[in-house]
């Protein structure tokens, strides 16, 4: 259940040190928010950033958000609509590596996606298309998400340990063994921790309604 599997934290001045070699201009040049992704309404206090997959081997945004509105919420209220702020395609659905915000992003809602108060109602849900206990996510995927979490995190000064993957909050799987994390949050500013939610948390026990994605 550790968020940061088989990765630790290298000394402070060797970080320093291989910062030093890279421009700080580029470094933040890469990290941008870029002007599609920017939220047209003022920011929600984003704390965390939450990553899924769809446990499908096809979809778009259109298919989760028909999906999730079929759902019902702890209190029997149908879910507003796709659980998630961004999807990242997989060629099978959407284009290949292709990031779309959902109305949660554009509205800056909550999400519905970590069986979680503290990160639905703060964490950045990402959704990539595919079924990662089956196969990796594809080259374009892994590329999109690090760069879309890379910008968030720096957008809304959101540390390594709290970008974490659904299984780490919750009892679920997802999103999948073959998922890779490591790669993902590789390079990004290890910065502080929430009160919740922090590595060696117990994910919640709590019945939720879905879990496969
Ligand atoms: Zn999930």
């Amino acid at each position: 259940m550790a968020v940061l599997a088989g990765e630790t934290a290298p000394p402070a001045d060797a970080e320093q040190s291989s910062r030093a070699e890279q421009s700080p201009r580029a470094d933040l040049k890469a990290a941008a928010l870029p002007e599609s992704w920017e939220p047209p309404v003022a920011s929600r206090n984003w704390k965390s950033i939450v990553l899924h997959h769809s446990a499908t081997a096809q979809g778009d945004v259109p298919s989760i958000d028909a999906a999730h509105r079929r759902l019902k919420d702890g209190n029997g209220k149908p879910w507003l609509g796709i659980a998630y702020h961004f999807v990242i395609g997989n060629g099978q659905g959407m284009e290949d590596g292709e990031v779309q915000p959902t109305f949660r992003w554009q509205r800056q809602l909550q999400g519905a996606h970590a069986g979680n108060h503290l990160h639905n109602e703060h964490g950045i849900g990402i959704c990539l298309i595919g079924n990662f206990n089956q196969q990796r996510p594809t080259a374009k995927q892994v590329a999109a998400v690090k760069k879309l979490v890379a910008a968030l995190a720096n957008r809304y000064g959101i540390g390594r340990s709290q970008i974490v993957r659904h299984l780490d909050i919750q009892s679920t799987e997802c999103p999948g063994r073959l998922f890779p994390f490591a790669e993902v949050i590789a390079g990004l500013n290890q910065g502080a921790g929430l009160s919740a939610g922090k590595p060696g948390t117990k994910p919640s026990t709590r019945p939720f309604v879905r879990r496969a994605g």
